[in-house]
């Protein structure tokens, strides 16, 4: 079994807003092996990229981490100060972002931001040339000595994106965090990020971490998978495992609402209601109120949560109980 690489252990994060404290993150924890591909999936607003971008310790403010602990290769990320982190951001863990034409700098040739990228680890800037260009055939950016030359804005979407990750592993991270890599691209773009995402893990033994709300990404390229829903994680697993068994409600529906099977023969189910609001969760499950299959005990306590077998958890009232084991 490979070593843990990243250990997140009860993450806590709070926005302090005028309206008063709001838990983005709560009590959230999950680890990833070397090598390892684990998605976080949820809706918009369930806390995946504030738990992502929690790891480089990069919460924009007013938000705080307030709890927890982030191990990465035995040290926590926490304890660190401010020039400590640098040789963890950037350098061992990096990110790349939904729109890359935000990520990248407008007025400077794709070719030179990631040659620049290269230069940070102290590389004369001729080898660093040419290490650019050969990370931007790494990622199979076509005619990379032209492209190179090129602006942001005169490439396309699918282009811009192999630039901006190639700058991240130019320095050979050792985990990639992608936080929706492929949500701005059209569907052939997006399946040959994921395979170049996938060939690179696996080529460079780097280790994953995917941010999305798509099912479709974590069914192509992730090992493990961990459902969130308002600010927690209510279901993990391995993905197969989750897949065909899922056991949490909100899991179940958002598994239904999955497109599958041929054209015309498809109906997709709609998950009721809305995702509510942080700063004013309802109590108990904060699912409750969109469950169809709530008990009384629902909409007064939260449930803890349950490890069914290591790497397997959920938090459910449903689960857990003696009818529960006796299946
Ligand atoms: Fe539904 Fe209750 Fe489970 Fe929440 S704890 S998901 S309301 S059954």
């Amino acid at each position: 079994m490979a070593a843990k690489l990243l250990e997140v252990s009860g993450l806590e994060v709070q926005f302090d807003t005028s309206s008063g404290p709001v838990r983005a993150v709560r009590g959230v924890s999950f680890d990833i092996a070397e090598g390892e591909v684990l998605a976080l999936v949820g809706e918009s607003g369930c806390g995946k990229s504030t738990t992502a971008l929690s790891i480089l310790r990069l919460v924009p403010r007013p938000g705080e981490i307030t709890g927890g602990r982030i191990v990465f290769d035995g040290v926590n990320l926490l304890d660190l100060d401010e020039c400590s982190m640098t040789q963890y951001r950037g350098k061992q863990i990096s990110m790349i972002f939904q729109n890359p034409l935000v990520a990248l700098n407008p007025v400077y040739r794709s070719g030179f931001q990631v040659q620049e990228a290269v230069m940070l680890d102290k590389v004369p800037p001729d080898r660093a040339w040419r290490a650019a260009l050969n990370v931007l055939k790494q990622v199979r950016l076509p005619d990379p000595e032209d492209r190179a030359r090129s602006y942001p804005h005169e490439l396309s979407g699918g282009m811009r994106q192999r630039v901006m990750i190639g700058m991240m592993i130019s320095r050979f991270p050792r985990l990639l965090i992608a936080d929706e890599p492929t949500t701005a691209l059209d569907v052939t773009i997006q399946a040959q990020i994921l395979d170049l995402l996938d060939d690179l893990r696996h080529e460079k033994r780097m280790s994953l971490l995917i941010i999305t709300h798509d099912l479709g990404v974590v069914a192509d390229i992730a090992d493990r998978v961990g459902v969130m829903y308002a600010g927690a994680l209510v279901e993990t697993g391995d993905v197969t495992e989750v897949f065909e068994k899922p056991l949490h409600p909100y899991t179940q529906l958002l598994l239904k609402a999955l497109p599958r099977g041929p054209k015309n023969e498809l109906r997709l189910e709609s998950i009721p209601g809305g995702v509510p609001n942080l700063s004013n969760l309802p109590p108990g499950c904060p699912f409750h109120p969109r469950c169809q299959r709530r008990l009384d005990i629902c909409s007064k306590v939260e449930p803890e949560t349950l490890e069914i077998h290591p790497g397997r958890t959920v938090r459910c009232h449903l689960v857990g109980g003696e009818s529960f084991w006796k299946r």
